[in-house]
């Protein structure tokens, strides 16, 4: 920790919460809401930043704003989320480090406005020039364009990103950005085909019919209707015609109904209604009608060089049709964040000047629900890696400051519930997203079974269970205990969710289709395609991407931004105190804390520290001739705090216990 000047000096309440005395939950929260009451939003866990959503606009980002945090030192200003921006881009400029943005929070915390709020920061404070503002400008617009396709009203965030976004951008050795790449995570594409009560579908849908005038629609022409942020994102003008087409399309297909019709012997085939729906969607994307009505009405499997066509019946045609449409919305989804990506990246004439990266992570937040499906599963099983690597990495950092100190670790410390969040995270990714199983119910024995057995194991390493089985469990369902608490699964259509099928014949009317951006999203329509392997599960391909994100993170210095939502009706000025608490806990916060405090609580450089301190010492003031170091040493021989109370470090004087600190303060107020 640095000079703590203003964290110590005109605050409200304790703007660091290693500084808090005595330090409990109670406190802590006590400390959070004095400060929330006052508008002061953000708080420090040393050079973690707590963010509590005002749920309204604060006049604290201004340019002026702006200008006060650049170029200072983290400690030196109130708690703000530009001071950790302008550290993270500090050290990537001045000291060679890429760094990432961690942040995390539940839906609704403010994540997302936090991404944003720091790369704006960033764009603010980095070069200008009409390439850099190019490429700032672009970088930012891909926001409300992603938004507009992957955001949707929930129940508890008015714009809630429904995927996983992190993105990285690329500097020079200026400092400048030359551009980025954006990853994006497990978009919820159910809710293309179903919202939950009180929800909406994703933004795009409402702003194409808002947006588009009359004409536009009865035409099906929507070349009028154009997107700003696409334009300068770098689309083309035909390309965001296609784009709206598609979702157009998804819009009609939602309007296809089917209805039985009884054979003569005895089953039911599903046949279209109404035929005009299936006509405009068939016009719009130049597929030719009677190929996508015979999709819908038969499956074909091949089985050993033999083709067998099955007919569907209604339930079965449904379940084609919402396939189809989740399918080609996410995969439209994957294609615009590929479009973007080709518009942001760094060019190959800047390639050699590329120097350092920062990476911003915005994803999903831990959720909890009554009911919980297999995409609650997979958004917890990122957090809980996430969680890991937050522990593992703050853990790193304090060790590697010591080492580079030169500081001897004469207390360190593990904290028991490490050990548990490993068992926990090996027994989720390494059997419950295993696939392969055949039913919803085979799943849940193989994963009740893998499980006790895994558990029998554990239980000699640690007590506490992480996969919970006992009788009382709802038919059907399983518990884990994650870091975050207790979460039951319902198995129901987890294999369907996880396998993610589209009949064939589907994906070869789309491959049909004349219309080139379609053509491209269903690559494996193309009949001469003979390898029939099955594309690999949506669990696997996640887990994947999580495990490369994993690696992408711990390569970097991490920042941590920790958001806190208030209360659970989007209000401002309402502090709910046992909301606030159970997201204390279970992101682990105290824990944060004391791990901050187990070691040394404050660290301060040499020079900093004798410019504060030297008035209590008549050797020090008002000038001390020599090495900072010395000066301080002096100093604090002349104050007699106990030799056991601090380190001397290469550059830094570690301070064990935040009690020295307040003795050094109050001394200083008696001068
Ligand atoms: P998350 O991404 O964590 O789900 P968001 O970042 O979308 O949450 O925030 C939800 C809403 O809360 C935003 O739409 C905005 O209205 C409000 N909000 C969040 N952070 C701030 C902030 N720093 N200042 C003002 N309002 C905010
Ligand atoms: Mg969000």
């Amino acid at each position: 920790m640095e000079v703590k000047t203003s964290l110590l000096d005109n605050m409200i309440g304790v703007g660091d919460m290693v500084l808090l005395e005595p330090l409990s939950e109670d406190s802590f929260l006590e400390n959070l809401k004095n400060r929330f009451d006052h508008n002061e939003i953000y708080t420090y866990i040393g050079s973690v930043v707590i963010s509590m959503n005002p749920y309204r606009s604060l006049p604290i980002y201004t340019p002026d704003k702006v200008e006060e945090y650049r170029n200072r030192n983290f400690y030196e200003l109130s708690p703000h989320i530009y001071a950790l921006a302008d550290e993270a881009y500090r050290s990537l400029r001045d000291q060679d480090k890429d760094q990432c943005i961690l942040i995390t929070g539940e839906s609704g915390a403010g994540k997302t406005e936090a991404s944003k709020l720091v790369m704006s920061y960033v764009a603010a404070v980095c070069g200008k020039g009409q390439e850099v503002n190019k490429v700032k400008e672009q970088l930012l617009q891909s926001n409300p364009v992603l938004e507009a396709f992957g955001n949707a009203k929930t129940v508890r965030n008015d714009n809630s990103s429904r995927f996983g976004k992190y993105m990285d951008i690329e500097f020079d050795f200026k400092g400048d950005p030359l551009g980025g790449v954006i990853s994006n995570y497990l978009l919820e594409k159910s809710r293309v085909v179903k919202q939950p009560r009180g929800e909406r579908n994703f933004h795009i849908f409402y702003q194409l019919l808002s947006g588009a005038s009359d004409d536009t629609l009865s035409n099906i022409s929507i070349s009028i209707f154009k997107m700003n942020a696409m334009q300068i994102v770098g689309f083309m003008e035909d390309e965001v015609q296609s784009v709206l087409e598609l979702v157009a399309a998804v819009l009609k297909l939602g309007n296809i109904e089917f209805k039985p019709e009884s054979r003569c012997n005895g089953t039911d085939e599903s046949r279209i209604k109404d035929k005009n729906d299936l006509k405009e969607m068939c016009e719009l994307l130049g597929i030719e009608q009677s190929v996508l009505e015979r999709a819908f009405s038969y499956r074909t499997v091949e089985a050993k060089m033999e083709k067998v066509s099955t007919t569907l019946n209604v339930a079965q045609a449904y379940y084609a049709r919402d396939a189809l449409a989740k399918n080609l919305y996410s995969r439209l989804f994957s294609w615009l964040v590929t479009r973007i990506n080709e518009s942001i990246k760094v060019s190959n004439a800047q390639a050699k000047t590329r120097h350092k990266v920062m990476g911003v992570l915005d994803i999903y937040g831990f959720e909890i629900f009554e009911d919980n499906s297999f995409e609650q599963f997979i958004i917890n099983y990122c957090n809980e890696k996430l969680q890991q690597i937050f522990i593992e990495l703050t853990l790193r950092e304090e060790q590697e400051e010591y080492v580079r100190e030169k500081i001897a670790i004469t207390r360190w410390f593990y904290i028991s519930v490490f050990n548990m969040l490993y068992a926990c995270t090996y027994t989720i990714s390494h059997e419950c997203l295993r696939p392969g199983t055949v039913t919803d119910e085979t799943f849940l024995d193989k994963l009740n079974t893998v499980c006790a057995e895994h558990q029998h194991f554990e239980s000699r390493l640690s007590k506490n269970s992480k996969f919970l089985t006992d009788h009382s469990l709802p038919h059907s369902c399983f518990r884990i205990q994650h870091y975050a608490g207790k979460v039951l699964y319902r198995v129901e259509g987890f294999v369907d969710k996880n396998n993610d099928l589209l009949y064939r014949d589907l994906s070869q009317a789309m491959y049909k289709a004349n219309h080139s951006l379609i053509k491209q999203l269903f690559p494996e329509g193309n009949p001469a395609k003979v390898n029939l392997k099955r594309p690999p599960t949506a669990g696997f391909q996640f887990r994947a991407s999580v495990g490369t994100l994993m690696r992408n993170l711990q390569t970097k210095n991490p920042n941590y931004i920790r958001c806190i939502k208030p209360n659970d009706k989007k209000a401002s000025h309402i502090f709910t105190e046992s909301l606030v608490r159970h997201q204390v806990r279970y992101l682990g916060l105290m824990e944060n804390v004391r791990v901050r405090r187990a070691g040394y609580a404050f660290r301060q450089a040499y020079e900093p520290c004798l410019e504060r301190y030297k008035m209590l010492c008549k050797r020090t003031w008002p000038h001390w001739r020599g090495p900072a170091r010395e000066g301080v040493e002096v100093l604090m021989a002349d104050l007699q705090v106990p030799a056991e109370e601090f380190s001397y470090g290469r550059s830094k004087i570690f301070i064990r216990n935040p009690r020295t600190l307040f003795f050094l303060e109050e001394r200083r107020r008696q001068c």
